[in-house]
């Protein structure tokens, strides 16, 4: 039938910008060509499910005359580029986004084809920075960039795709050390930026039972200055490009060239086509998880208003209520890493009635939202991606219910959160492996439990349990959180505790629970 005709289509938004003119194209789009809902994904983007073939060609060239793009966001390339979503009007903030959008454009494919395909050849983009096209074409820093239309891909693209997140020193939102490069901002004590952190190697992706295939965190490369950035990300991706393994796609991610490599000589690789060294990595404070919900100042008069969605899935009043209010008031509007959305450049004077709008429209109700669903997240999963085993999206509003009960039942209160994620395969999408909770579907309606991913997302988990049938999910969830309940030291975090007791332990909580 016509379903299997049905595309899924993904949008590219450097640091999840999102114009007003794109936000309103995709809303009509999503009710004209697609399932009538909006998906944010945990990449900063949109997708549209449900478009039909027929229907490709005119969804494609809307959202690119609304300076949208769809170049990258599937395929073995750079992905989107994320950023922290706030609206800050800090230095740092606009220099980290500034910089994704530099690289999102340095990456960005140089062929005309996307462009003579979608809207018959007319280039629609905006011009790009000069530093981006001097970085790419540019080979006197460096050595062995090939001369070629496509300096950045050669002949043969990337062996895998390949994700880059950019932020700022304590603002993990963006999950940065699951990306294959990670990009801190490093500023002066008067906050003027000066260079980078870069860390490298990191992804989520696994195969069940291949337990050569693993999720990794990225490790610290080396400091750059703020002028060598564009030339340091360069020689990175052609080092993955050149070393990268093509021959199984299970081991393509730059994460298994890094484990088989080791830091040290990864480093000397990257260095001869940067064609200088690194320094040390500056030392940076704590990460944290930033969520961005509620009002807050922008710090250039104007406000912002972060609204959580759950699962990034935008349908029904909350639709119609946020079109509303983002054409009435021309709201640029921006998608964070956790499925949710921000409304941007807000004057003080209408704080008052988008309050009053997004309250009628159900949005907006802090004490609405479980401080659960404030941290949780799934994938899409069945019915609307391929690989799916079992189900996420559909099935995360009952599994935090019962969540809920067991905290209820073993004395947990009600503003005591841990991070769930779920994912309905283990390419992990929803980065479940840096979960406190992390269910990843290994059967029809069976998941592997991960434990001891942290609140600020800086380790990883482990498994736990395979093949946990989702009816059962108590005889685990009890008798973990009765003893964190008991046993934890001052707040000390889920993830903290099971770490510190080790899954031996755990085990036979489990065991002995009756
Ligand atoms: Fe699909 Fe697996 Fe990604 Fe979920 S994690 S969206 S099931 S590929």
């Amino acid at each position: 039938g016509s379903k299997s005709y049905s595309f899924m289509l993904r949008t590219k938004n450097p640091c999840g910008k999102v114009s007003n003119e794109l936000y309103l194209a995709m809303d009509d789009l999503a009710d004209q060509f697609g399932i009538g809902t909006l998906r944010l994904t945990t990449r900063q983007t949109f997708q549209l499910h449900g478009v039909l073939k027929k229907d490709l060609k005119t969804v494609m060239s809307t959202i690119i005359r609304n300076m949208g793009s769809t170049l990258g966001a599937c395929g073995d390339l750079n992905r989107n580029v994320l950023a922290p979503a706030a609206p800050l009007a800090r230095k740092d903030y606009l220099f980290a986004q500034t910089t994704a959008e530099n690289i999102a454009a340095l990456l960005t494919p140089q062929s005309g084809f996307y462009y003579d395909m979608w809207v018959d050849g007319e280039r629609i983009m905006s011009a790009e920075p000069p530093e981006v096209v001097k970085a790419r074409n540019d080979n006197s820093h460096g050595t062995n960039f090939p001369d070629s239309p496509e300096p950045i891909y050669g002949t043969q693209f990337l062996p895998r795709k390949f994700k880059v997140a950019v932020t700022v020193p304590t603002d993990n939102s963006v999950d940065i050390l699951t990306n294959d490069v990670g990009v801190v901002v490093i500023s002066d004590e008067d906050g003027q930026p000066q260079g980078f952190n870069l860390y490298v190697g990191g992804g989520m992706g696994r195969t069940h039972r291949v337990d050569t295939t693993f999720p990794r965190l990225a490790e610290p490369l080396g400091y750059v200055p703020k002028e060598d950035i564009l030339y340091a990300v360069k020689a990175i991706v052609v080092t993955q490009r050149e070393n990268g393994r093509r021959d199984d796609r299970k081991y393509s991610r730059m994460k298994y060239l890094l484990s088989s490599w080791g830091i040290e000589k990864f480093r000397t690789v990257v260095e001869q086509y940067y064609g200088r060294k690194f320094e040390p990595c500056r030392e940076l404070p704590e990460w944290e998880f930033k969520s961005y919900l509620g009002w807050h100042e922008q710090g250039d008069g104007r406000l912002y208003c972060g609204l959580h969605v759950d699962n990034g899935r935008i349908k029904g009043t909350m639709k119609k209520t946020l079109r509303e209010v983002i054409e009435k008031y021309k709201l640029n509007v921006r998608i964070t890493p956790n499925q949710n959305l921000v409304l941007c450049d807000i004057r003080q004077a209408w704080k008052r009635p988008i309050t009053t709008a997004l309250a009628q429209g159900g949005l907006l109700h802090p004490r609405l939202v479980d401080p659960l669903n404030v941290t949780a997240m799934a994938c899409p999963a069945l019915p609307l991606c391929p690989l799916a085993i079992t189900e996420a999206e559909r099935g995360i509003p009952d599994i935090l219910k019962r969540v809920r009960s067991v905290f209820d039942k073993v004395g947990l209160k009600y503003n005591e959160a841990i991070v769930i994620r779920i994912t309905g395969c283990p390419n992990g999408c929803a980065r479940p492996y840096m979960a406190e909770l992390g269910f990843v579907g290994d059967g029809p309606n069976s998941y592997q439990l991960w434990l001891g991913g942290t609140p600020n997302q800086t380790s990883l988990a482990k498994c736990f349990m395979n093949k946990v049938k989702i009816q059962e999910l108590e005889k685990v969830m009890e008798p973990l959180f009765y003893h964190w309940r008991r046993k934890r030291q001052s707040r000390e975090s889920f993830g903290d505790f099971t770490n510190r007791l080790g899954f031996e332990k755990l085990q036979e909580f489990v065991d002995k629970w009756e």
